[in-house]
């Protein structure tokens, strides 16, 4: 008998939405949250306003604390030093150098405010492309690391020292292949290409310059662990070349920062919370990438860290207020709060997690959530489920501790409050809302202006 042909069906391609329901379940679901830290969020917004940043200190010690421990129990010597760029915050920062850690700044400004803060030089990191010559010198008389970009900032430190007479405590920052693209080459001096090493020759030749550590910064946010592994391994090995080469013992390894937080990008379908790695597979990485040269425990360099988003972004959050609902025209529920980009730039490559005051009922829509600037590209989160959420409530955007109180900005409206909640309950404004002063202030309106 001849076989059946099999009739012809045209090929479909579906677009697929972030937050569909697919076959890993309801992605981009929200969640009911009534009380931060046991602190009602209405009232929270009825005392200090919305929208309104909330950071949580018990939330920055116990993850601050459950990453020191992970290290801790993989190496004997771990040193955590806090990323000021990622929330400078005056009582953030306050909570982590209780907590143990060091400050690691990027400019005289971030610099400055360690040292008001009461940071000793010798727990000050100095990074950064751009150091300028002032905040060299307050950075050579503390005796603070200091940690050379490139050639030039190399040779200034050579003239600063002689000039000033006295010996600056410096690191390499070195970039290298780690598999990890495109390459974060523009920082520091290279690995492969020997550019590191002839660094530390110059610095082993100067009598004012006393090479204490090595250090790098892979790129922020990277997926994987082996990257870390490999940047340990290189680090470590010019660690041993230091010391076999010209017999000089280096205090410290810096691995930097760029373990990722709980935020899913919207490039990935599934949620962060079991798409990447656990902090514990990347201390795993990073401290058997030092462990496999077999050095013996005296002569093993202290592990310092710079996490940044990865201890941070968990314990913020920002409260906002829906002040319209609409639906676009292909039918989509668009819902609009008091909040925009300008204060949320995560929002741009973050799915934050989302959640309401409230249940509003088991019927939910695939929503958009715009901010409240008259601009097309003010949204806050696509692809959310939500019922129609009430004009006056308020939604609550997850994991925005990290980068947004330092790279927000002034535009349109004013900045918010930003409240923590301490560990004993109580709640204190650690900065306060700008007013139409605070922006005045800096003006400065001609004479000739004012005549008229
Ligand atoms: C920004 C930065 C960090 C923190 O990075 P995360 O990705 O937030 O962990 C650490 N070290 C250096 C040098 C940085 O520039």
């Amino acid at each position: 008998m001849e076989k059946q042909k099999k009739v012809y069906v045209k090929p479909i391609i579906t677009k697929q939405k972030t937050g569909f329901v697919g076959k890993f379940g309801k992605a981009g679901l929200h969640s009911v949250l009534e009380k931060i830290d046991g602190v009602d969020i209405e009232e929270l917004v009825e005392k200090f306003g919305s929208p309104l940043f909330v950071i949580s200190e018990k939330t920055i010690r116990a993850t601050q604390r459950k990453a020191l421990r992970i290290f801790k129990t993989r190496y004997p010597k771990v040193q955590f030093a806090w990323s000021y760029k990622t929330n400078y915050l005056n009582a953030v920062c306050l909570v982590f150098h209780e907590e143990g850690s060091w400050a690691e700044v990027v400019s005289e400004f971030e610099y400055d405010k360690a040292k008001l803060l009461g940071v000793p030089g010798n727990k000050i990191i100095y990074n950064g492309p751009h150091k300028s010559k002032s905040s060299l010198i307050k950075a050579i008389n503390d005796e603070a690391f200091i940690h050379i970009d490139h050639f030039d900032e190399l040779f200034s430190l050579i003239e600063l020292t002689e000039e000033i007479k006295k010996t600056a405590k410096v690191a390499v920052r070195v970039n290298m292949d780690t598999g990890i693209y495109p390459k974060w080459d523009r920082f520091g001096l290279n690995y492969e290409n020997g550019e590191a090493y002839e660094a530390i020759r110059r610095i082993m030749l100067s009598d004012k310059l006393n090479l204490v550590g090595l250090h790098c910064h892979i790129g922020t946010y990277i997926l994987s662990t082996d990257a870390f592994k490999i940047a340990a391994y290189k680090l470590t090995d010019l660690y041993k070349r230091v010391k076999y080469e010209f017999n000089h013992q280096l205090d410290y390894i810096d691995i930097g920062g760029g373990i990722p937080s709980k935020n899913t990008l919207y490039s990935y379908y599934l949620d962060a919370s079991v798409s990447i790695p656990s902090l514990e597979d990347y201390a795993d990485a990073i401290t058997s990438g030092i462990i496999e040269h077999g050095l013996k425990s005296d002569e093993l360099p202290l592990l310092i860290l710079e996490s940044g988003r990865a201890l941070i972004d968990e314990a913020g959050y920002l409260i906002t207020t829906v002040v319209a609902n609409k639906r676009l025209s292909n039918g989509k529920q668009a819902i609009i709060v008091d909040a925009g980009v300008n204060l949320l730039f995560t929002s741009f490559w973050y799915k934050h997690k989302i959640s309401t005051t409230e249940f509003y009922g088991e019927v939910r829509d695939e929503s958009v959530i715009y901010g409240n600037l008259c601009m097309n590209i003010d949204v806050l989160r696509d692809g959310v489920f939500l019922p129609p959420v009430p004009v006056g409530k308020q939604i609550i955007f997850h994991n925005v501790g990290a980068y947004n109180m330092t790279q927000w900005m002034q535009f349109i409206n004013l900045r918010p409050n930003v409240v923590m909640i301490m560990e004993d309950g109580s709640v204190e404004v650690i900065r306060k809302a700008e007013t139409l002063n605070t922006i005045n202030e800096l003006e400065r309106i001609p004479e000739k202006l004012l005549k008229k």
